[in-house]
């Protein structure tokens, strides 16, 4: 059996954390399966924003290839767990919880792994561009 764990704990730590070291973003991570606080439907979750705590957390589990059950592959799941980290992050500096339709973006949304899996470890034009316009508009 596994037990599947709430974001909404992650972010209320992650919330205390980033006070006591004064952080603008907080990125954590875990080995747990996650499911969504507020989307319980939302089960073993690659990763997820809060914007208003300004805290993501990404999971390490749905991103295994053992979880499949599929032999351990550790080049990809660094790959996979770049693209979620940058994902995430995304969300935080972009200002939105809009997904990109690019589907090779890393700020597309992504249902299973296989849709993770064609993501580049990087922004689109596109976002890229949102990016460096934010980043002059509040000097980030
Ligand atoms: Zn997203
Ligand atoms: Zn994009």
């Amino acid at each position: 059996m596994v037990r599947l764990h709430g974001t909404e704990k992650f972010y209320s730590l992650g919330k205390r954390v980033g006070q006591a070291v004064k952080a603008d973003i907080v990125l954590a991570f875990t080995e747990e399966p996650l499911y969504s606080s507020k989307f319980k439907k939302a089960e073993f979750l690659f990763g997820e924003a809060n914007r208003p705590l300004e805290t993501c957390i990404v999971s390490l589990a749905p991103i295994r290839e053992e979880f499949y059950g599929r032999t351990r592959d550790d080049s990809l799941l660094l790959q996979r767990l770049l693209k979620e980290t940058l994902h995430e992050l995304g969300h935080q500096l972009l200002r939105t919880m809009n997904h990109c339709e690019n589907p090779t973006c890393a700020m597309a949304y992504a249902p299973d792994v296989a849709a993770v899996d064609k993501k580049q470890v990087n922004f689109c034009p596109a976002c890229r561009e949102k990016l460096t316009q934010l980043h002059a508009t509040f000097n980030l």
